[in-house]
């Protein structure tokens, strides 16, 4: 007979979570529903790891999806909201650190002349794509499938079947006008988007596309693609843009535009960002050059706007973020990757278990199959069950990993040697359980 397991603060809270909070969660993917069992309630951070609120204590591999570069309370980064706090929380007024965060993202970007400060990656992506149909006139949209960029009706859209060029909604509630206007195709494929264009060129407004794909799991673009988004895009009179709401400042201090390089034929029109530049607060852009972000109100006629749009608070700790992400804070990312995926691959061979590594930067994953994954298509194609044995394995002895088979796993500067050896300990349990 199995043994009731003992009650937890954690299941207490869930069940608690559940009455009032739907699911118990306030974003899907926290509620454990792919790989089963109770989220951990999380009490605290510092550096590299959580404690519950049990007292348990894990190394984090989620690092809040992205933004905790460099480990959680960060003492710059502490200081730096406790100043900003103390001077007031928000005044709807200009206020000088948004100048300061601004300048400090358009530094890092080459092609970037302005960028607008919003409060998600959603309403960066929201706000481009506005822009975008603004400035080209048109209205539909070209995605990938498998590319996430926030919870934006027209990007909420999946790939129907067999037409590409009619979308489907994605969730509830998004209406089929909208995800009509949006055109859905293979990740890494190039001959999709010249077939769209060919079709559609003079209705499409822009081509959103992940700069390098990290919510499918880790899926690079191939050489060349980015590229060829540019010509084609060019060819056509339509925006390219690139979210960098996962990738920028992470994947290099110019996101994976400065890991990349600038695609032949041009720069991206627009780039969008979130996450490590509000540094755990919400703090989130999108920009493009001079000429195109004066199309935005009060110039222009797109109209974008935000209550808390360059928080004083959220701005200090953006600022404090990009700031700290030296050169020694990428070399680190660098190594802890190196060391994890290393570990991670040993100890999967040796337990038999077909995987394969997806990494863009200092962003990875490991995707529980044989061969390289170039798109959706391949993501979907593994055993989330060995994940889910994998992921389970790893929480129980102190390792938290995203509780999905199709996330990257993150990292921070402050994975120290103590909490890197802690995981590699924890792999070859973990990779036995995934058998
Ligand atoms: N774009 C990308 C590439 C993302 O990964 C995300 C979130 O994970 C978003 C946009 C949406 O950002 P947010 O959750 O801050 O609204």
């Amino acid at each position: 007979m199995p043994s009731a397991q003992p009650t937890t603060r954690s299941d207490e809270l869930m069940r608690t979570a559940r009455t009032v909070i739907p699911g118990g969660v306030n974003s899907p993917v926290r509620a454990f529903r792919s790989v089963g069992g109770t989220p951990r309630f999380m009490a605290s951070g510092t550096g590299p790891w959580l404690t519950d609120v049990d007292g348990n204590r894990y190394v984090d591999l989620i690092c809040s999806w992205g933004p905790m570069i460099l480990g959680h309370a960060h003492p710059d980064v502490e200081q730096a909201v406790r100043e900003a706090a103390a001077k007031g929380f928000s005044f709807g007024t200009p206020s000088e650190n948004e100048v300061l965060l601004a300048a400090e993202i358009v530094d890092r970007v080459a092609p970037l002349e302005q960028v607008r400060l919003v409060s998600s990656g959603t309403e960066a992506t929201m706000s481009a794509l506005r822009l975008a149909r603004g400035a080209t006139g048109r209205s539909k949209v070209v995605k990938f499938a498998g590319c996430y960029h926030g919870h934006v009706d027209a990007l909420l859209a999946a790939a129907g079947s067999g037409l590409a060029t009619f979308a489907l909604p994605d969730s509830a509630g998004v209406p089929v006008s909208s995800a009509h206007e949006t055109i859905v195709l293979p990740y890494n494929d190039v001959s999709a988007v010249e077939a769209a264009f060919a079709e559609h060129g003079d209705e499409i407004a822009c081509v959103i596309t992940e700069a390098a794909a990290g919510n499918m799991g880790v899926v690079p673009p191939e050489p060349g693609f980015t590229a060829a988004l540019r010509r084609i895009t060019r060819e056509h009179g339509a925006l390219l843009i690139s979210d960098e709401v996962m990738t920028g400042f992470r994947c290099s201090a110019a996101g994976w535009y400065g890991l990349e390089g600038e695609p032949e034929g041009g720069a991206p029109d627009l780039f969008t960002f979130g996450k490590v530049m509000g540094g755990g607060f919400p703090a989130a852009a999108f920009g493009g050059s001079a000429e195109l972000m004066s199309r935005l109100a009060p110039d222009g006629p797109v109209y974008q706007a935000g209550t808390l749009s360059g928080n004083p608070v959220a701005t200090a700790a953006g600022l404090a973020t990009l700031r700290g992400c030296t050169a020694a804070v990428y070399d680190r990312l660098t190594q802890v990757s190196d060391a994890l995926i290393a570990g991670a691959t040993e100890a999967l061979n040796v337990a038999g278990v077909p995987h394969v590594i997806g990494r863009a930067g200092s962003m990875f994953n490991v995707f529980f199959r044989e061969e390289r994954v170039r798109d959706y298509d391949d993501a979907r194609d593994q055993d989330t069950a060995a994940f889910g044995r994998f992921f389970h394995s790893m929480l129980q002895q102190g390792v938290h990993l995203p509780p999905s088979a199709f996330e990257s796993w993150f990292v921070s500067a402050s994975h120290d040697d103590e909490a890197v050896d802690a995981v590699l300990a924890a792999l070859p349990t973990a990779a036995a359980a995934a058998a």
